[in-house]
């Protein structure tokens, strides 16, 4: 049997008893739509996060669009995305009909460079072309973007923070968990994100009475107080109550898997420390692991050293925004945001998922060193 990236047939079997009764019990009762289970589990998050509002959704990306369309953000507006990131954010400014600005990551956190969004804030008002109107802030591989000083340049500038949390989900900044850290915060129950169904979901939280209200009704066709009425345009953005009764057999364990993943980082990071960069630590915010990513410059030959190995990796992502095809038009091409550039031509993912044992991952690093170590001999 070869190492799997992540595994989720090893929760299933930790869990089986619970999931199972909860879909049984969804199958007996029918509600397939807005059953008991999605209310229910918009308690659960809003607990487990201490946001006031939990909005659940269905999908990361219905998340971030719906959140988008809440505050009235489309045409004329420019809304500021990391450029090293997963696709998601920048196709939502696009289908709000707003454009994206991409913004350079920090390189000692691979989060948005605040210095960089505070420059690029400046010289999109400057052109006058759009008004700057929002950033979404993605915590990249699970670690928590600096909210302190985005929440500060956003107040300062009187644009709207939406926290791209759908890698993040349980992490912790300052003694406060994802959910509570912006304004609005999307997130995302991917299969594979630290918190998953077993399909498409997600949520947005909320502080805000008024705003989660719309958000609600976004979420249902833009309804009002009455099933038949419409009072915006919105989105089909339920969760199926199916994924909520997973998700809510899956919270009870999150905290335990967050900190199996904890224990795992940092055996990775002992074992790997000298031989290739490894992820970024910031003090005072824990991160979810969503990733494991290491840096290097030989990355695609150690890859392949891998592979042959039996060690499945992945390339999250290689191709930063402003240089793929959908988006360049929206930005300065290549060399214009370095650190990204950079980043996506050494990142490398390497299995990480709670039921990993730690001698996989002594065996893992013994790999990564025996394949570096090989590539020395030779040149
Ligand atoms: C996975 C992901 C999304 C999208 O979530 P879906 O549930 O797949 O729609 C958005 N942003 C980031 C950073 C992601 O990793």
């Amino acid at each position: 049997m070869g190492i799997p990236f992540i595994d989720l047939r090893a929760q299933y079997e930790r869990l089986k008893p619970d999931i199972d009764r909860r879909i049984r019990a969804v199958l007996e009762h029918g509600q397939f739509i807005m059953g008991p289970e999605v209310a229910e589990l918009e308690g659960e998050l809003a607990r487990f996060t201490g946001c006031r509002h939990a909005i659940a959704v269905s999908s990361g990306t219905d998340a971030l669009l719906i959140a988008l369309m809440a505050e009235g953000v489309g045409r004329g507006d420019a809304v500021f995305i990391p450029a090293f990131t997963f696709t998601a954010p920048a196709e939502v400014v696009l289908l709000a009909g707003a454009t994206p600005v991409f913004v350079d990551v920090d390189p000692a956190t691979f989060n948005v460079d605040p210095d960089d969004l505070e420059r690029s804030i400046r010289a999109t008002a400057a052109a006058g072309d759009f008004k700057p109107r929002a950033v979404i802030a993605v915590d990249l591989y699970g670690l928590p973007a600096d909210y302190d000083r985005l929440n500060a340049i956003a107040e300062a500038e009187g644009l709207f923070l939406l926290a791209d949390a759908a890698q993040s989900f349980g992490a912790v900044h300052g003694g406060r968990r994802v959910g509570a850290l912006a304004p609005v915060t999307a997130a995302s129950f991917y299969p594979s994100k630290p918190l998953g169904c077993y399909g498409d979901g997600g949520a947005v939280f909320s502080d805000d009475d008024s705003r989660a209200e719309v958000l609600r009704s976004i979420r249902l066709h833009g309804q009002g107080a009455h099933q038949y009425d419409s009072v915006r345009a919105g989105l089909n953005g339920r969760l199926d109550t199916l994924q909520a009764a997973v998700l809510l057999a899956k919270l009870p364990v999150l905290e335990d898997e967050l900190a199996a993943r904890e224990r795992l980082a940092r055996l990775y990071d002992e074992r790997l420390a000298g031989l290739v960069a490894t992820p970024p630590r910031v003090d005072g915010v824990t991160s979810a692991w969503a990733q494991y990513s290491i840096l290097h410059e030989g990355r695609d030959r150690l890859a392949a050293a891998l592979a042959r190995q039996g060690v499945p990796t992945a390339i999250h992502y290689p191709r930063p925004m402003h240089l793929q095809p959908a988006y360049t038009r929206f930005g300065g091409g290549p060399g214009s945001l370095p650190v990204s550039e950079r980043l996506a031509a050494q990142v490398l993912s390497l299995p990480m998922h709670p039921y990993m044992d730690e001698a996989t991952a002594h065996l893992i690093s013994d790999h990564v060193a025996a394949a570096l170590e090989r590539r020395e001999k030779v040149s």
